[in-house]
């Protein structure tokens, strides 16, 4: 208990101090609640914090989906500490990077099963038991029905009714509403445990047929993102 208090007022002082040293450009804040009440804390930077200005791309990232997959949150907190204090330092490169976009960070989406997992190994998901990762609505299967009845756009999909409704954890609740309220163009979820870039559409046409190939319409623009994420790896390079 008194390790799980220790943990996360370290995590909450982190972020803080990060706001406190990089104030110009930075800002704490939180996105919603976990299931057990946990704040979703979200670290940001921008050279106007708070505030999306117009043409600048937005950009998200997220760890810890799978409450045992620790090292995505700790790579996540280390970004955003070195974004903090390359900025300071005067580096041109995070200097243009934070003044040209604005780059939300969520450390741990899952702060309820990182809070136990030290004191046993419940695996994956949060405290309701459900694995975050394949909460989110299932737009894929709306954009393959829509293409069978041809004439149908098949971007712009809004979240359907029933996922707003109860149906998901608040959690993904939390994610959702946060993805509805700023015009995100760029995101990345992290994982631990595997060497694996992982880009829409992440479902097959064909339930039975996971190796099928099936590229969306931006397959082209997802590869090269993909391939600059995993080339920049010393290991894993596609
Ligand atoms: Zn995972």
């Amino acid at each position: 208990m008194w390790l799980q208090m220790i943990i996360l007022w370290l995590v909450l002082r982190v972020q803080i101090s990060i706001e406190a040293r990089c104030f110009a450009v930075a800002r704490t804040y939180s996105i919603g609640r976990s299931m057990e009440g946990r704040e979703l804390l979200v670290v940001e930077f921008s050279d106007n914090p708070g505030k999306h200005d117009l043409l600048e791309p937005e950009t998200k990232f997220v760890g810890n989906v799978h409450g045992n997959e620790v090292l995505s949150r700790q790579l996540l907190i280390h970004l955003a500490q070195f974004l903090c204090t390359e900025y300071l330092r005067g580096n041109q490169r995070i200097q243009t990077l934070i003044n040209t976009t604005r780059i939300h960070i969520l450390p741990s989406v899952n702060p309820d099963r990182y809070e136990v997992i030290g004191s046993f190994n419940l695996g994956t998901n949060n405290a309701q038991n459900i694995d975050l990762n394949r909460n989110f609505p299932d737009l894929t299967s709306i954009v393959y029905r829509r293409h069978r009845q041809k004439g149908h756009r098949t971007d712009h999909i809004p979240i359907p009714d029933s996922y707003w409704f109860g149906k998901v954890a608040p959690e993904t609740y939390a994610v959702m509403e946060w993805i509805r309220s700023v015009p995100f163009v760029l995101s990345a979820s992290f994982c631990s445990g595997d060497l694996l870039v992982s880009y829409p559409y992440d479902l097959s046409k064909h339930p039975q047929g996971n190796d099928t190939f099936s590229p969306t319409p931006d397959q082209k623009v997802f590869k090269f993102l993909a391939g600059t994420y995993a080339n920049a790896h010393q290991k894993y390079k596609l």
